[in-house]
Order: C-alpha cells, then structure tokens, then sequence
C-alpha cells in the first residue's frame, strides 16, 4: 500500500460521491429513520477532509485512528460512534501490518468486528453491517487465494454491492428501523447504501494506482 497521500483524493472523491447521491441516502434513512444519516456523514467526511494537511504526515496506523476519532466527535448518530470505533480498530491493527492484501484485510477485519461488537449486530439485521460483512469475507476468501489485484476490487464491489440490496427484503433488529417491524421491509438501510457507495469508491481508486 502507498503512503498516506493517498487520502486525500481519496476522502474528496467519496465525498463527491455522497453529495451525489444525497437526495437518495436522505429518502431512505427518512423511511425507516430519521432522514439524518446523509447530513451525519457529510458532516464527518467534512472534518476529515480539513484533515488532509496532518494526515499526510502520518503513518497508515495513526491516520486512521485521527480519522475514527473525528468521526466519532464529529459525525453524531449511531453511524458515527459505529464507524468511528471502526477506523479506530482499524488504526490499532495496523500498527503491526504491512498493508499488504494480507495486511489490508486484516485491517479491515478488525473494523467490521468492531462494529459488530459496539452495535452488537450481525449480518442479516438491516444495517451497515450487511455490506461491510460480506466484503470482509470477499477479501478473505481472496487473500486465502491470493487473487490478483483486479480480482480482489471487483469481487469488493460486487459483494458491497449485493449487501446492500440483501436490505431491502430484511426485518431490522438493530437501530431505529426496529421499531417499524414489516413496515422496514421494502427498503434498503442507508448505511447499507452509503458503506457501498464508499467501498466502491475506494475499490475504483485503488484501481488507479
Ligand atoms: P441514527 O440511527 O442514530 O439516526 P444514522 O442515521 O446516522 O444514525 O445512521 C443510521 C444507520 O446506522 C443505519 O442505517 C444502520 O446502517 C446503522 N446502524 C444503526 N444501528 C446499528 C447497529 N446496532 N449496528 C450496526 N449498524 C447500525
Ligand atoms: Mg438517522
């Protein structure tokens, strides 16, 4: 993995990605939420994105702790303490990885259990666990494989993108859709949505370097 100057362009482009596509992330979180998950997540990528200058200057390990403690003062919700804790785990394991394929689904790993743990959820509930779980898995069939570099981005897409549409026929059993019982069904969970739109996001930069 390259250094650190990677995030910058890459935190713009997922930002650019969310604005265009806000009016959707609002009206799904507005039918079995309270519409606020897209302003929440704006508001953090805002804060990290004047990050830019310091996170340049550090290491992978120390910019995504700095990145999950933005988050978590910045972005508000549930969606924020959750992907706040996730890239503060995932800054602790990359202390000791080399971001290697290897390495990165370690990482990676050990954010989506820290959601898991923290919103004590698991797949199959209606929410952002159901595509951040089935990309973990993506990368760590392909790592056992050790799948080449194109393989391993379009088979994190795929799978990103298929959990979030496993969403729209579930029940919710976490967070504020589960109070709507089968009137959730029929929707997709926007942090289902705006965690595939990120991890496509990144799986396409990647792509270019
Ligand atoms: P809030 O629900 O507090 O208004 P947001 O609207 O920002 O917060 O985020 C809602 C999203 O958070 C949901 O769409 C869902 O994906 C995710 N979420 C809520 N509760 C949990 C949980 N316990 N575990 C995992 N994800 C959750
Ligand atoms: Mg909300």
């Amino acid at each position: 993995m390259t250094d650190t100057s990677f995030l910058p362009p890459l935190i713009a482009a997922i930002q650019s990605e969310i604005i265009n596509n806000e009016a959707e992330i609002s009206a799904l979180d507005r039918a079995i939420g309270d519409g606020d998950h897209v302003t929440n997540l704006l508001r953090g990528l805002e804060a990290v994105a004047k990050l830019n200058d310091e996170l340049v200057q550090l290491d992978w390990s120390a910019a995504l702790m700095k990145i999950g403690m933005t988050l978590m003062s910045t972005m508000g919700g549930a969606s924020g303490s959750l992907l706040g804790s996730m890239f503060v785990s995932m800054g602790k394991a990359a202390k000791e990885q080399e971001l290697d394929l290897n390495g990165m689904t370690a990482v990676y790993s050990a954010g989506v259990e820290s959601i898991k743990a923290r919103g004590k959820a698991d797949i199959g509930e209606k929410t952002m666990l159901d595509t951040l779980i089935p990309v973990m898995q993506s990368l760590q069939s392909d790592t056992e494989q050790n799948a080449d570099k194109t393989t391993v981005l379009s088979n994190i897409k795929t799978a990103a993108t298929q959990g979030m549409q496993s969403t729209k026929d579930m029940l919710a059993t976490k967070g504020r859709a589960s109070f709507l019982g089968e009137r959730a069904r029929g929707h997709i969970d926007a942090g289902a949505r705006t965690s595939q739109l990120i991890l496509c996001v990144i799986a396409d930069e990647l792509s270019k370097i």
